[in-house]
Order: C-alpha cells, then sequence, then structure tokens
C-alpha cells in the first residue's frame, strides 16, 4: 500500500542580489541557487523521508531540467513511473530573486503542471486500488484536480487537498470529494470571504467548509497552532514552539506529517500533532525540500517533545 500525490513538479532558479532590480535594468547579483520545489513534489518529498512508499503522479518536460527533477525525486525514495515525461513544454520553472531584505519577484512558468490532464488522471487511477490516500493540491489545472479527486473518491481512497496557492474559490462539486481540506489562513479567508487568523475564525470557517461538504477541515495558522473540525468535534492544537527560521514548505511537510499518520492509522488528533511536528521542524530550515525532516529528525523530535509536555504536566 503506499500514498499517492498527484500534483505539480518545480525547480526553482534562486539568484540573490543586493536589491531587486526596476524595469530595464541588469544589475550584478551574487549567488544562484537550483532548488527542486513545486508543492506536489515537495509533499511526496516530505513522506517518502518520514519513510511512507510514495507514488508520484505529475509531469515534467523534456529536454528543461526533466530528468534531473525525476532522478531527484527517485533519489529520495519516491516511485516516479508515473511522471510523464512531456515532449512539448518545459518543466515547471520559478525564477526568482531575492534581495538582502528578504524581498523577492517570482515569475513562476507552469510548463508541464499546467499540462497535467485527464490521461494522467487515467495513470492514477490504476495506481488507485494500491493507495490508501491521494495528495493534491492547486498547482496543476483545476479541472484535472477535480477529476483526480472524483477518481479517488469512487475508488473509495482518502482524499486530502491542500487548497494552495490560494484559489478565489473552487468548484462547489469539489469539495463533496475532499475528506480533509487543509487551507492556511489566507487560502481559509479566501475561500470563505472573510479574514481568518485566530482560533475563533479559524473555527468558524472550518465549519463553513465542512457545511460545503468536507468531511473535514484542518486551518492552518502558523506559529499559532491548528484547528481541525469534523461533524463531530473541533479541536486546536497548538504549534510546537521553535526557533523558526523559514517557512517555506512548512504547509507541504505539515500535509505529509498528517498523511504519513492516517497511513500508520493513527488517530485523527495525533494527526495533526504528526502535521504540526513536521511543519514545525521544516520551519527550523531554510528552503523548500532541503527543510523537509527525515523520519529519525522526526522521530526524535516528536519523543522529545513529548517527554517535555510530561514534565510539564507533572511539574
Ligand atoms: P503554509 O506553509 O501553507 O502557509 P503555515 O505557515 O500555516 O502553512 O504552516 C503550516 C504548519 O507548519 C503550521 O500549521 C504549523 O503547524 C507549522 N508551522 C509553521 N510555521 C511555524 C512556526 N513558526 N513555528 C512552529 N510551527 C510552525
Amino acid at each position: 500500500m503506499s500514498i499517492i500525490v498527484f500534483g505539480s513538479i518545480n525547480i526553482d532558479l534562486v539568484v540573490t542580489a543586493p536589491r531587486l532590480p526596476v524595469a530595464g535594468e541588469t544589475l550584478t547579483g551574487e549567488e544562484f541557487f537550483k532548488i527542486p520545489g513545486g508543492k506536489g513534489a515537495n509533499q511526496a518529498v516530505a513522506l517518502a523521508r518520514l519513510g511512507i512508499p510514495t507514488q508520484m503522479v505529475g509531469r515534467v518536460g523534456a529536454h528543461s531540467f526533466g530528468a534531473e527533477l525525476v532522478k531527484h525525486l527517485q533519489d529520495t525514495g519516491v516511485q516516479t513511473h508515473n511522471i510523464f515525461i512531456d515532449e512539448t513544454v518545459s518543466s515547471g520553472v520559478a525564477i526568482i530573486t531575492v534581495d538582502h531584505h528578504g524581498e523577492n519577484h517570482i515569475i513562476v512558468i507552469p510548463g508541464a503542471n499546467g499540462q497535467v490532464n485527464q490521461e494522467d488522471v487515467g495513470r492514477l487511477s490504476q495506481l488507485l486500488p494500491e493507495a490508501t490516500a491521494l495528495l493534491l493540491q492547486l498547482e496543476i489545472p483545476l479541472k484535472t484536480v477535480v477529476a483526480a479527486a472524483q477518481a479517488a473518491h469512487n475508488a473509495n481512497i482518502k482524499v486530502i487537498l491542500d487548497p494552495a496557492p490560494a484559489p478565489s474559490e473552487l468548484p462547489e462539486e469539489l469539495y463533496e470529494l475532499v475528506d480533509i481540506i487543509t487551507p492556511n489562513e489566507v487560502e481559509a479567508g479566501q475561500l470563505v470571504g472573510f479574514p481568518v487568523d485566530n482560533e475563533a475564525t479559524a473555527a468558524k470557517a472550518a465549519e463553513m467548509l465542512l457545511e460545503k461538504g468536507v468531511k473535514c477541515a484542518i486551518v492552518k495558522l502558523g506559529a499559532k497552532g491548528v484547528v481541525c473540525a469534523t461533524s463531530e468535534e473541533t479541536f486546536f492544537v497548538p504549534a510546537f514552539p521553535v526557533d523558526a527560521v523559514d517557512t517555506v514548505a512548512a504547509g507541504d511537510a505539515f500535509n505529509s506529517g498528517l498523511a504519513a499518520a492516517l497511513y500508520q492509522r493513527l488517530s485523527l488528533h495525533q494527526a495533526v500533532v504528526w502535521g504540526a511536528a513536521a511543519g514545525a521542524l521544516a520551519a527550523t530550515k531554510r528552503g523548500a525540500q532541503t527543510s523537509l525532516p527525515d523520519k529519525f529528525t522526526f522521530d526524535t523530535f516528536l519523543r522529545e517533545r513529548a517527554a517535555k509536555q510530561a514534565e510539564d504536566t507533572n511539574d
């Protein structure tokens, strides 16, 4: 049995410069980094690092970085047989300029991610009988996300949707197909139409998402914690206190921690704790895939924090 991630695979080309250039200006920059990313690939790598058998379904371009991206996923232990090499487009690319204040310019070329379609859903469908969950995000065409969710729903496979990047709205029929939706504050705000920035507004947003048809809504409030709601209960899990340096991919790590716990048949409450632990660890390191914890780091962190909690309770 495995978990399937159906979604985007990107390469991030990052340059640093003393400041951002103005229109028409050529600047001399400082450093260049080439970092594998894409929310789909990030979630797949995070799952594989946690020791979960993971299949990635998606597309890369034949020439620009495609082979490199697939090899990177393979090297981290992700099963890549169902990544289609698209001859017609480039791989998904993000061109990122960062200045000394951390301000950035980002241009994203969806490339092969923008071509993910019904054929890929066909490949996904063949894997579903051997899967326990499907992880989705929104960096591929929305209608393909809906078709993938429908296929998994029909096969009785748990659908976990990260509605990121923030959509202005989602097709109404998608909610009914989703078992767990996991927006952050901004995404939750976009979906429900009011600002979400604390436990009370997150609980209200989660309730609205349940009314729309999802079975479970988990609202991620960054360093503040997480609100989780089902038809039976609503609970809050505080974030693990850590020295955060960069929260890029914290949301992806969260979803993978959550899915990994459910794969191990742990309770929903424990799954949210695993998500929060993976998210917190990702926040302590720079970068996207570079910051995703391995199993040893993750297990050690959970053990130490549980011991500390027990100590604090006894005091
Ligand atoms: P996203 O990356 O999608 O914007 P968040 O920033 O809410 O999502 O982060 C996802 C999860 O990662 C949070 O719900 C929390 O559990 C964990 N996390 C993020 N930032 C921190 C932080 N500064 N300290 C501890 N945990 C964090």
